[in-house]
C-alpha cells in the first residue's frame, strides 16, 4: 500500500501539477493572447482614426475651399468689397453664410483686408479692423493661394479654416477664411468606428473669457476646469473620464486600457491619443479615443472561461485519466505485489508444513501422535543435563506390551493402531504433563518423569499397572492388555541415555522373566547377566567369524600306557576379554539356546580334525561334550549323522560326554537321549561323576560306555579316604556293569599311581598333558612317552611334556 501511495505521491503528483500548470498556461496564454489582440485591434483603429480625421479634415478643408470660391466668384459680393462697402456685403454675404453653415456647418466667414485686419466677420458683423495673424491667413497671404489648417480659435475652438486670396482679376482686393469647428468631425469617429472622442485644447493659448464666450456662441455645455493645463471643448459622452483628462494633460497614455462604471455596469475602454496641430505645426491640443472593449473583454473573459474550463476540464480529466491509469497501475503493482505475497506465503506456509512434517514425522510417531524415539532421547539428553543442574534425580520407564504379537493377530493393524492411540492416552493420563510419554518401539512405550524418586518411582509404576488392568474396548472389541515396566533412575542406575536406558529394559525383561508388572533395575541381579548379554552377543559374532578354537584333551590307557584317544574342549579368545572359560560360556549358551550352534560348529570341527588324523594314520577315538540342550534337540541325531557322512567317521569312535548333573536333572528324557546316541553307535560317557547327585542308578539301565570320574574327586587323591571309597567303589560298581572308568584331574603321579592300583582304566589330566591345539598335540605325541602308532606324524616344534 505505501508502494502504491509512493507511486501516486512520486507520479501522479508532479504530472497532475504539469497538467494543471499546462492548461494554467494554456488559458493565460490564450487570454494574453486574447487582450493583445485586443489591444492590436485598437491600435491599429487609433491609427485608422487618425488618418480617418486627417483625411476628413483634408477632405473638409477642399469643401471649405469650394465653398469659399462661391464668396469669390460672385460679383455683387466683388463690388462691395471693390467698394469697401461693409454694409451691403455683408447684406449681400448673409443669405450665403447662412446657406453654407446650415448646408455645411460652417462657422466663420471673414473677409480681410490686404493687410490682415478684418473687414467682415459674417458670424459676428460687429467686430472688424482687428489684426488677424493666424498662421492660415499668413501661409494664404504669403503663399498666394489658398491656406487650409486647424487653428484654435481665440473662443477656444478648435476650427478647420480654408484662407483664400480675392483676386478681382489681377490684383488681390482681401481674403476670404471660412472656418469650420471640427468637433463634429470627430463626432464623426464615433459614428464611422465606434469611438468616444474627447478634444481638449491648452488652456495657455486661449482666455478663460473667451472660452465661456465661445462655449455660449456655440451653445456648448463644456466648462472651463480651474485645474488642469487642458481644457476640453468636445466630448461624445456626458463627461470625461478622469483617466481621459489625465491623459489629454499629460498627452500620454499610460493604461491603454480602463475600466469605467458606467449605468448599465462596467465597462471597459481602450484609450488612445491623438495630438492636434495647428497649421503652424504648433501642438494646440489632443484628440482622446475611447473604444468600448467591454464586449471584447467580456468575450475574452468568457472565453478564456471558456477555454479555461475547456483546459480545466481537459486536465482533469487527463489527472483523472492518468489517476485512473497510475491507480489501475498501483492495482496491478499492489495485485502483482499481493501475487507474490500470497505466493510467497503459500511457499512459506508449504515450507513451514513440509518442515512440520518432517518433523513431526522425525519427532512424532504417526500412529499414538506421542514423541518418538528420536525425540524420546532427546528429552532425556535434556533431562540429564537439567537434573545435573539441579542434582535431581528422574526416572526412565519403558514398558512394554508383552501380548502385543497377539494383539496384532486378533484385532489387525488397523484396529491396534487405535488401540495403541488408546494405550498412549492412558499413559498420558496417568502421567503428569511435565512428564515425556513416547513410543519408544513398536510394542514399546517409554516415558522420562523428571524429580522422581525411587518411592515415586515405584508408586507411579504401581499407578501403571492399575490403568492397564482395566480392559480396553476398540469398536466394541473388549482388549486386555499386558503390560511390563522396566524403571531406572538417574543418577543411581545410569548417567548417560544409553545406560539408563539399558538397564530400564534389563528391569523390564526382569520383570518379565519372574512374571511380575514392574521392577526398577537392581544392580546387584545386574551386573552378572550384563556382562554375559554382551559375552553372548560376542559368541554369536565368534561363531560367525570362527573366532573360536578347540583344544584336545589326550587321554591315556593306563594299562597300555598308550593314547587313547582325545576329547574336544571348547576354547574362546575374546578380543578384549581374553581367553573365556567353558565353564562360563557353556552355562550362557546353554541359557540362550545358542548351544545348539555352539556344539554344531565343535562336532563339525572336531570330525574333522579326526578325520585328519585318521588320514594321516592315527586312529584317534574324539571325545565331545554334549549339553542337555543337545540332547533335547530332536534333530541332533540326524545333524550328527549328516557330519558323520561328511567326515566319514565311524560312530564307534566319537563318544559323548554328558554330564551326570544333566542325567540326574531328567533322567527319563536324557536316558533316551543317550539310548539314540547309542543307537547310532556312538559310545556314551557320564561325566562329572561323583560331583552332584548319583548317576549310578542309572547305569544299570543305561546303554553307557564309561563314566569320567570328576576333577574334584580326583584331586583329592590319594589322601581323602573318602573319595579313595568313593572311587573304588565307583570303578568296582562300573565294571560290574561292563563300563569303563576314566579318571580326570590327574595332575600327578601319585594320583596317577593311586588309580593305577584302584584299577581305574583311563586318565586324563595335567600330569598326562594339558588340552592343547591339535599342532601341538600332534608335536606333543611324537615326543611323548605315552605312545601310539607314530606314522605320519610330523611336528617342527618339541613340546616339553609336563
Ligand atoms: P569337563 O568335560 O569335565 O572337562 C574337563 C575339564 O577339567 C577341562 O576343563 C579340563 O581342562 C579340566 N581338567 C582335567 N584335568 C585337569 C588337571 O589335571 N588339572 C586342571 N587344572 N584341569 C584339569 P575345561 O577345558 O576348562 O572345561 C570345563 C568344562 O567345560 C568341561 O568339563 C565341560 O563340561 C565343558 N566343556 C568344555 N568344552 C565343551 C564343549 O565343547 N561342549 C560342552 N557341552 N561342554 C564343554
Ligand atoms: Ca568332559
Ligand atoms: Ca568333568
Amino acid at each position: 500500500m505505501s508502494q502504491a501511495l509512493e507511486l501516486r505521491k512520486r507520479l501522479l503528483l508532479p504530472i497532475a501539477l504539469g497538467i494543471l500548470a499546462a492548461a494554467g498556461a494554456v488559458v493565460a496564454g490564450y487570454y494574453l493572447l486574447a487582450q493583445h489582440d485586443l489591444d492590436e485591434a485598437f491600435e491599429r483603429k487609433v491609427e485608422q482614426g487618425q488618418v480617418a480625421l486627417h483625411a476628413m479634415l483634408d477632405e473638409r478643408g477642399k469643401r471649405l475651399a469650394l465653398s469659399a470660391d462661391a464668396v469669390l466668384n460672385d460679383r455683387q459680393l466683388m463690388a462691395d468689397m471693390l467698394a469697401r462697402d461693409r454694409h451691403a456685403l455683408l447684406q449681400h454675404i448673409k443669405p450665403l453664410f447662412d446657406h453654407l453653415r446650415a448646408a455645411q456647418q460652417i462657422t466663420h466667414l471673414y473677409i480681410y483686408n490686404n493687410d490682415q485686419t478684418v473687414f467682415l466677420r459674417a458670424h459676428q458683423p460687429e467686430a472688424y479692423d482687428d489684426l488677424i495673424t493666424r498662421a492660415t491667413l499668413s501661409s494664404a497671404v504669403n503663399m498666394r493661394q489658398t491656406a487650409i489648417g486647424v487653428e484654435l480659435g481665440t473662443l477656444g475652438d478648435l476650427t478647420l479654416r480654408t484662407v483664400t486670396p480675392w483676386f478681382d482679376g489681377k490684383n488681390v482686393i482681401g481674403y476670404v477664411e471660412i472656418g469650420q469647428e471640427i468637433s463634429p468631425l470627430i463626432g464623426e469617429l464615433k459614428r464611422v468606428f465606434g469611438l468616444d472622442a474627447f478634444a481638449a485644447i491648452n488652456k495657455n493659448l486661449i482666455t478663460r473669457a473667451n472660452f465661456d464666450t465661445g462655449r455660449q456662441i456655440l451653445g456648448r455645455e463644456n466648462r472651463w476646469n480651474s485645474d488642469g493645463s487642458v481644457v476640453v471643448i468636445h466630448q461624445t459622452m456626458p463627461s470625461t473620464p478622469s483617466v481621459v483628462t489625465q491623459a489629454l494633460e499629460t498627452g500620454k497614455v499610460t493604461t491603454p486600457r480602463i475600466s469605467l462604471t458606467a449605468a448599465n455596469g462596467k465597462h471597459h475602454f481602450h484609450l488612445g491619443l491623438i495630438p492636434i496641430e495647428d497649421a503652424s505645426a504648433e501642438l494646440v491640443g489632443h484628440v482622446a479615443l475611447l473604444e468600448d472593449v467591454t464586449r471584447g473583454v467580456t468575450d475574452i473573459v468568457n472565453h478564456v472561461r471558456v477555454v479555461g474550463m475547456t483546459a480545466g476540464a481537459l486536465a482533469l480529466l487527463l489527472i483523472v485519466a492518468l489517476s485512473n491509469v497510475v491507480r489501475r497501475a498501483e492495482r496491478s503493482i499492489a495485485q502483482a505485489l499481493d501475487e507474490q505475497q500470497a505466493e510467497q506465503n503459500k511457499k512459506d506456509r508449504a515450507r513451514l508444513k513440509t518442515i512440520e512434517d518432517l518433523e513431526a514425522n522425525a519427532l512424532y510417531d504417526r500412529v499414538s501422535t506421542l514423541p518418538n524415539r528420536v525425540l524420546f532421547l532427546d528429552r532425556i539428553a535434556h533431562q540429564i543435563n537439567a537434573a545435573q543442574r539441579e542434582k535431581q534425580t528422574f526416572a526412565v520407564v519403558i514398558v512394554e506390551i508383552t501380548n502385543h504379537k497377539a494383539l496384532i493377530d486378533t484385532l489387525g493393524e488397523r484396529l491396534l493402531d487405535q488401540l495403541l492411540q488408546q494405550i498412549a492416552f492412558r499413559l498420558k493420563e496417568g502421567l503428569r504433563k511435565s512428564d515425556t510419554t513416547a513410543r519408544y518401539t513398536e510394542d514399546q512405550f517409554a516415558a522420562v518423569l523428571p524429580a522422581v524418586s525411587l518411592e515415586i518411582a515405584v508408586s507411579v509404576a504401581q499407578k501403571l499397572v492399575n490403568l492397564f488392568s482395566n480392559s480396553f474396548a476398540v469398536e466394541n472389541v473388549t482388549v486386555e492388555v499386558r503390560a511390563t515396566q522396566g524403571w531406572a533412575l538417574f543418577p543411581y542406575h545410569g548417567q548417560d541415555i544409553d545406560t539408563l536406558l539399558r538397564r530400564a529394559d534389563t528391569a523390564r525383561r526382569s520383570a518379565a522373566q519372574h512374571h511380575n508388572e514392574f521392577e526398577v533395575y537392581d544392580s546387584r541381579k545386574e551386573s552378572a547377566r550384563e556382562q554375559q548379554l554382551q559375552l553372548l552377543a560376542g559368541l554369536q559374532r565368534a561363531i560367525a567369524h570362527d573366532e573360536l578354537q578347540l583344544h584336545y584333551f589326550p587321554r591315556v590307557d593306563m594299562r597300555s600306557r598308550k593314547i587313547n584317544g582325545v576329547e574336544a574342549l571348547l576354547r574362546w579368545r575374546h578380543s578384549e576379554q581374553g581367553s573365556i572359560p567353558p565353564d562360563e560360556l557353556i552355562p550362557m549358551a546353554e541359557n540362550t539356546g545358542l548351544i545348539r550352534q555352539l556344539t554344531a560348529w565343535v562336532a563339525n570341527r572336531a570330525l574333522r580334525q579326526q578325520a585328519q588324523w585318521r588320514n594321516a594314520g592315527m586312529d584317534l577315538s574324539l571325545s565331545i561334550n554334549l549339553s542337555s540342550v543337545n540332547l533335547l534337540d530332536g534333530n541332533f541325531a540326524a545333524q550328527l549323522r549328516q557330519l558323520f557322512a561328511k567326515w566319514g567317521t565311524q560312530p564307534n569312535t566319537v563318544s559323548f560326554e554328558i554330564s551326570e548333573r544333566t542325567l540326574t536333572s531328567s533322567p527319563k528324557k536324557i536316558g533316551d537321549a543317550i539310548k539314540q546316541l547309542h543307537a547310532l553307535g556312538c559310545p556314551v560317557a557320564i561325566d562329572d561323576v561323583g560331583a552332584g547327585n548319583s548317576s549310578m542308578p542309572y547305569l544299570k539301565t543305561l546303554p553307557v560306555a564309561e563314566i569320567k570320574l570328576d576333577t574334584s574327586i580326583i584331586y583329592t587323591l590319594p589322601d581323602n579316604q573318602n573319595n579313595v571309597s568313593f572311587v573304588r567303589s565307583a570303578i568296582q560298581l562300573a565294571h560290574g556293569l561292563g563300563i569303563g572308568v576314566v579318571a580326570e584331574g590327574v595332575k600327578n603321579k601319585a594320583i596317577w599311581e593311586m588309580l593305577d592300583s584302584l584299577g581305574c582304566d583311563m586318565a586324563q589330566g595335567y600330569h598326562i598333558c594339558q588340552p592343547i591345539t591339535s599342532g601341538a598335540f600332534e608335536c606333543w605325541l611324537v615326543n611323548s612317552k605315552y605312545g601310539m602308532d607314530k606314522r605320519g606324524l610330523v611336528c617342527a616344534v618339541r613340546i616339553e611334556s609336563e
